[in-house]
């Protein structure tokens, strides 16, 4: 079988897409919840998934990946790892010790707020944000304003899984390059 190298990386996809299992109103009615853990357990679907999250930004200097409770901290340490990069998690409220900077953001009934250490990004770093999946985007536009609350600079976007019909990335910095391993 002749697979140019576009082709291989439909098939892994294809195949990345068919470990993810999706659940019904978890984690209350009417919401389809994308489960990534068939996709972990499996040792060659986690290797593939590791290698493809970070091949688009090998080029990007990238210093830090911050990444997102709580699904955001299972890659986003590979990545960094890969692109030897650090890696800095933003949480929900209270869950981190030391001083912390907030940023709060809408949900559809009420508002939520994730929190990030004050003190890990350097002013000017280079920045990826990372999550396992992008819905309304509300998420990754807060952690956008944390980093830059703190002086860093967003230069990627990265999510295993975007749900395209929400249009969550028209909420992020549209100069910036936003990548999505898979979309449903
Ligand atoms: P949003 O802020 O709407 O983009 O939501 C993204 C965050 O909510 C991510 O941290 C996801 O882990 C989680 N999330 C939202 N919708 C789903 C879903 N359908 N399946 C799994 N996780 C979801």
């Amino acid at each position: 079988m002749s697979v140019d190298k576009k082709g291989w990386n439909e098939v892994y996809i294809q195949h990345l897409k068919e470990n993810i299992r999706d659940v019904k109103d978890f984690p209350k009615p009417g919401i389809l919840f994308k489960d990534i853990t068939p996709l972990l357990k499996n040792p060659d679907t986690l290797h593939i998934t590791s290698r493809l999250l970070a091949k688009p930004f090998m080029n990007k200097n990238a210093e830090l990946i911050v990444g997102l409770e709580s699904r955001g901290f299972l890659f986003g340490p590979t990545i960094a790892m890969r692109l030897h990069a650090g890696f800095v998690p933003i949480r929900k409220p209270n869950k981190l010790p030391a001083k912390t900077v907030s940023a709060t953001y809408q949900l559809e009934y009420g508002e939520d707020k994730v929190e990030i250490h004050a003190d890990s990004i350097i002013e000017g770093s280079r920045v990826i944000i990372h999550d396992d999946l992008i819905a309304t985007g509300g998420t990754a536009a807060a952690a956008t304003e944390l980093v830059e609350k703190l002086g860093g600079e967003v230069v990627g976007y990265s999510f295993l899984i975007e749900l395209k019909a929400l249009e969550g990335r028209k909420k992020l910095k549209q100069d910036v390059e936003c990548f999505s391993l898979m979309t449903f």
